[in-house]
């Protein structure tokens, strides 16, 4: 059933998204929200069913091996629901942080009671895999590892497959929080032996907010059933229910969500699948690097540590550079930007996923190199 508003008549967006999520999304990602379903209608639960096929399917080679629970809210409820519902009672986690999400999981160990230990390697370096070995060889209480995959706060791309690899050999429960990056960049949750990978709908899959999603492997979460700190968020539950009632979820879904989100899949395939998605982003990120560069920018991390996702630039060296007005020139523009979120330096990222191209990043740069307002305002 197809949506009957025409994608044509759709008004044009007027600046487009540069930010890790939400971000720009195609007009039939938005047109296709132009419907109602009912949310345990036989239609709209296969529609769910499929959706969680594919996922599993682009997650892992070992397809069988893993499964998936979608889950209502934002990337954030997702990964509270997989810290809430998979560490039993008497287990410990180790949380590797480099970041804000990082420490995002560290607060909600916190909160929620969890015995956590934080492994930190400030803001600017990547986290470190001889460190959780050190760690993981003594302290045998252990019984989880969290880490992010890109940490958004900078747009550091953390050694994941190495992590996971330590983590394993010491027979650790794995947990990958690869919320900006999956569907982005290349992973295979079985070659890597991930228990746990939450991502959700508006990042580099390209839907709009509203759920996340958690891909599991079947024999993990299978011994979580009654571990759930909390009820709405008790992911075994939700997935109980998404298995029995095939594709219903517990409470209201966000129907229209997850129709767009069925669409965004659809084009990632049209597109080539997550390689070529990979490829885009990547030629985004170095073109966006290199131009910005040429402008007199200089960005935070140097680039074996950084993502295609996103990327922090150090504000220029000027007393009269001001971000918001930067911001504002650039809205001007048409394009949205990004304050940074560190402490270790005055930073502003671009994010380059969503429906954006080539063609899109060098009108940015056209436009940025049209506000440089401090190298011709006179400093008094
Ligand atoms: C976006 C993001 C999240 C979740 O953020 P929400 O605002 O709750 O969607 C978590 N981790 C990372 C690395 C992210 O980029």
């Amino acid at each position: 059933m197809k949506a009957t508003v025409h994608v044509s008549q759709l008004p044009d967006n007027p600046y487009i998204l540069l930010t890790p999520g939400p971000l720009s999304t195609s007009k039939k990602v938005k047109a296709a929200m132009l419907r109602d379903w009912c949310t345990w209608d036989q239609d709209y639960n296969q529609l769910v069913q499929s959706i969680r096929s594919r996922l599993v399917h682009m997650a892992s080679s070992d397809p069988e091996a893993y499964t998936t629970v979608l889950m209502q809210g934002s990337g954030t409820f997702c990964v509270e629901a997989v810290i809430g519902s998979v560490i039993p009672r008497n287990g410990k986690i180790l949380i590797m942080t480099n970041g804000a999400y990082g420490k995002r999981i560290a607060q909600m160990a916190e909160v929620l009671g969890i015995y956590a230990i934080v492994l930190d390697a400030g803001e600017t370096s990547p986290v470190s895999v001889k460190q959780l070995d050190e760690i993981l060889k003594v302290d045998t209480s252990i019984t989880h590892v969290a880490v992010v995959h890109v940490e958004t706060t900078t747009g550091m791309i953390n050694p994941v497959a190495e992590v996971a690899q330590v983590s394993k050999k010491y027979g650790k429960t794995v947990i990958v929080d690869a919320m900006s990056s999956f569907g982005g960049v290349p992973l295979d949750v079985a070659e890597l032996g991930i228990d746990y990978l939450i991502s959700s709908a508006n990042k580099c899959i390209q839907g709009v907010p509203g759920f996340g999603f958690i891909i599991a492997r079947r024999e993990a979460l299978h011994s979580c059933k009654g571990i759930a700190r909390s009820l709405s968020l008790d992911l075994y539950d939700q997935w109980e229910t998404m298995e029995q009632g095939n594709g219903k979820w517990r409470y209201t879904s966000p129907t229209h969500t997850v129709r767009a989100f069925d669409q965004a899949l659809t084009e990632l395939d049209d597109e080539g699948g997550v390689t070529q998605r990979f490829n885009r982003f990547t030629l985004n990120q170095r073109t966006l690097v290199e131009g910005m560069e040429k402008l007199g920018f200089k960005t935070l991390l140097s680039t074996d540590l950084q993502s295609p996702i996103i990327t922090s630039f150090l504000y220029p060296d000027s007393p009269v550079f001001s971000f918001d007005e930067f911001y504002a020139r650039i809205k001007q523009e048409g394009f949205v930007i990004y304050p940074g979120k560190i402490t270790a330096a005055a930073t502003f990222r671009i994010g380059n996923i969503g429906d954006v191209h080539l063609a899109d990043i060098q009108r940015l740069l056209q436009g940025v190199e049209k506000q440089l307002f401090w190298k011709t305002t006179k400093n008094n």
